[in-house]
């Protein structure tokens, strides 16, 4: 099984079996969030959604909740948005 360093908790552990979103950033999360970090992001996205009134259907709503993903699981600079 493939291991990774988390991102965002520093600590070795197992890949998410699949990407958890179709596209760039489902690969990017699996290549560098461990399963612990990705299941605290979606108790975490509730919580943004709700906050800022973001509705994951729409895609510039979608483009901002992948934003607060990225500095939430503190994943690694570059990426642009292609979406
Ligand atoms: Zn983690």
């Amino acid at each position: 099984m493939s291991e990774l360093t988390c991102t965002r908790c520093g600590r070795d552990q197992p890949r998410l079996d699949q990407p958890p979103m179709a596209g760039p950033w489902g690969l990017r999360v699996q290549a560098e969030v461990c399963p612990d970090c990705w299941k605290a992001w979606q108790a975490e996205q509730t919580l943004v959604m709700n906050h800022y009134g973001l509705k994951p259907f729409v895609p510039a709503d979608r483009v901002r909740i992948y934003e607060h993903m990225a500095r939430f699981l503190k994943l690694s600079a570059g990426h642009q948005e292609s979406e």
